[in-house]
């Protein structure tokens, strides 16, 4: 680990403006917020970040969730996950979300890591992590990518490009994809919002990009849409192991559907697949297959298959796309059984 400038912020103003600060004339890697520190110190450890400064926010005033106005969900960007998780009105209404976090990491880590945190986790590519590898466009612009001949088990078949195949690792912004969250973000120019499926970038020529944040901006809190009454979501996560790992194929599923149980109408439906894609991916395709027909397991497995159709598998994880589509299969079977 190299050495680093650290300052704490006490207010959201002070954060963003210090990193203003720091951005303009840096010629290094920039700056960077530290809140949990779950990803970025393991990352400094391993020399892949090397921020010349770390600005903590763990003193921000960002910390509660709040049922909004309009029936939707407001959750500020410190929530610990561990806190998020076991939020009454988040077991209850946005269930997937409660899933979704419980299935990531372990106990202590969801304890330290926060919302805005796991937003940002960075890739679990051994190549990216690893900097005896000198071929990474992630970590090195223009190098290559040493996971497209290399052991690409745990890599995308979804979003990938000729320059990067990672997959995006968190559990929680997959279910926030199907939830259709917005991430709100404070920075020099003021405040704004992006919806989530916007925020991710897949990687296409620039696999170091990897969402719309600018330089010096915060995630400052994210919103959650209100639900239709009856709405029922389920998070169903699939690894090689049963804790602390992450997802080779996941499924992230939010339904309304007439009454009846299985077999009502879908009246509308959202998706979300992780494990499989670049990023946090929707799949408006197998939407499309469901909305208008009753749950059923054909139309379920029709769904999975219009979900992986653009899939590109490599030598490694061809069978991710036989995985993801029985997930996705049982994940919208569990949740319109309880519908
Ligand atoms: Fe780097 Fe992406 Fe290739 Fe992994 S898959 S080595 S992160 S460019």
């Amino acid at each position: 680990m190299e050495a680093f400038q650290y300052t704490q912020a006490n207010s959201v103003a002070s954060a963003v403006a210090t990193r203003a600060g720091q951005t303009n004339g840096a010629t290094t890697q920039p700056g960077k917020f530290i809140a949990g520190g779950t990803t970025l110190v393991d990352l400094m450890k391993l020399n892949v970040e090397r921020p010349p400064s770390l600005i903590d926010i763990n003193n921000l005033p960002l910390t509660t969730v709040e049922a909004l106005p309009n029936g939707g969900l407001k959750i500020g960007a410190m929530v610990r996950n561990s806190d998020l998780a076991h939020n009454d009105l988040v077991r209850k209404k946005y269930t997937a979300l409660s899933q979704a976090l419980l299935s990531g990491a372990s106990a202590q880590l969801r304890n330290m890591a926060t919302t805005g945190g796991n937003l940002l986790q960075r890739t679990r590519c051994y190549y990216f992590r690893d900097t005896a590898y000198t071929a990474c466009n992630k970590r090195n612009p223009g190098s290559g990518c040493a996971a497209l001949d290399g052991y690409n088990k745990i890599h995308a078949v979804l979003g990938t490009s000729e320059h990067c195949i990672a997959t995006h690792p968190s559990d929680m912004a997959v279910a926030m994809t199907a939830l259709e969250a917005v991430i709100h973000i404070q920075g020099p120019d003021g405040e704004r919002e992006a919806p989530i499926d916007e925020f991710y970038l897949a990687p296409g020529n620039t696999p170091q990009l990897e969402n719309v944040l600018k330089p010096g901006e915060l995630i400052t809190y994210v919103s959650l849409p209100p639900l239709a009454a009856g709405t029922k979501s389920y998070y169903l996560k699939l690894r090689d192991r049963a804790s602390y790992e992450f997802a080779l194929a996941s499924a992230a599923v939010v339904v309304e559907a007439d009454d009846g149980a299985n077999g009502g109408k879908i009246r509308r439906v959202r998706i979300a697949l992780g494990g499989v894609g670049t990023k946090p991916w929707r799949s408006r395709e197998a939407e499309r297959v469901l909305e208008g027909h009753a749950a059923s397991e054909h139309a379920f497995k029709e769904a999975a298959e219009a979900a992986l159709r653009g899939a590109k598998p490599l030598r490694d994880n061809a069978f991710k796309v036989q995985l993801s589509k029985m997930c996705l299969a049982r994940a919208l079977r569990n949740a319109t059984a309880t519908v």
